[in-house]
């Protein structure tokens, strides 16, 4: 068949594993996000098409014979255009790449009676390749019927992680929204003091260059995303906080001189660490031998 031939042909792309799979759909495909992924599916053999905000008046057309609808549309918009998905056939998948998942899957499976799958992918549309990179999925419904989208994922060099969507955003408050936070915060600090960045650099070690670049590549990204993520869920902001209030703690001693409660605090959160300080060491030299390698080329 004529879908039997691109696929041998496309030996510039990625086995495809479900190539009968009618087309595709991404609302949002023109993004950031959702570009990558269509390019991804192209590779692989899928017909995508894309659903932009400029596409609702073509949007029963463009759905109607999906196979699969994957959602990649700015954070604060998601729930209401997934309710907008309200026709699709009924053993079309339904899928979202947001970055929270409760919201979006709560509203994907009252949306549609179909297979519904959650999914997270740990990266930023900046990567050369999926390799190492890791996507949380949350299963939704009949999993059965999405498990080649899951092991097209492995294909293209992804580690896949289960999680339930609750936990999914429990892990996030620490993982993105609190980093996120406190990289913007101290972007501000360092806009606001106005130091010679180039005299940073110069003078930084290869551990402080990556800090800095950990903040700066931050404001080379979408501010509205971050704003959303970090604003994604109250748990978010009473995390931040907590952090706030022990940031004050930390700084009374500060203003006390108290190096003895200093010491006790590194020393309880040395043990909490346990083994994983040291591995941390370790793991963190090879980083920034890397890092050096790679700056000194
Ligand atoms: P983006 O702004 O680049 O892309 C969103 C796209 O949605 C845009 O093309 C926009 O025009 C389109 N859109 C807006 N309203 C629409 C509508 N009514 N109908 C159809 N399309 C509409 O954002 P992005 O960074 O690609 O993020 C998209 C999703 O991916 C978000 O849910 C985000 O949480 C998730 N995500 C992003 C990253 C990242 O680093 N960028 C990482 C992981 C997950």
């Amino acid at each position: 068949t004529m879908r039997e031939s691109y696929a041998s042909e496309n030996d510039s792309g990625f086995k495809c594993l479900n190539p009968t799979l009618r087309p595709i759909v991404v609302v949002g495909g023109y993004g950031q996000l959702g570009s990558l992924f269509c390019r991804l599916f192209s590779l692989s053999g899928y017909e995508v098409r894309k659903l932009g905000s400029q596409d609702w008046d073509l949007a029963d057309e463009i759905l109607a014979d999906a196979g699969m609808v994957v959602v990649s549309v700015p954070i604060n918009q998601t729930e209401d255009i997934i309710r907008r998905l309200s026709n699709l056939p009924e053993d079309c998948i339904l899928a979202d790449l947001t970055s929270v998942k409760s919201g979006p899957l709560q509203a994907m499976l009252e949306v549609h009676n179909g297979p519904v799958v959650g999914l997270h992918p740990m990266f930023g549309p900046d990567i050369a390749s999926l390799a190492k990179q890791v996507v949380a999925y949350c299963d939704g419904r009949n999993p059965e019927s999405y498990q080649w989208l899951l092991e097209q994922f492995q294909i293209w060099g992804a580690t896949l992680n289960r999680i339930s969507a609750i936990e999914h955003d429990q892990g996030m408050t620490l993982i993105q929204a609190l980093r996120h936070f406190t990289s913007f915060a101290y972007g501000v600090h360092l806009a606001e003091e106005d130091p010679k960045l180039e005299q940073l650099m110069s003078l930084s070690s290869p551990i402080y260059r990556l800090e800095l670049a950990m903040v700066g590549r931050l404001f080379a990204q979408d501010a509205q995303l971050y704003a959303d993520i970090i604003m994604s869920s109250p748990q978010n902001i009473d995390m931040i906080k907590r952090f706030h209030q022990r940031f004050g703690e930390a700084i009374e001693m500060l203003d006390n001189q108290d190096k003895e409660t200093f010491k006790q605090a590194f020393g309880r959160v040395e043990n909490w660490f346990g083994d994983y300080a040291q591995h941390f060491l370790v793991e963190s030299q090879g980083l920034l031998r890397q890092a050096n390698d790679s700056t000194h080329r």
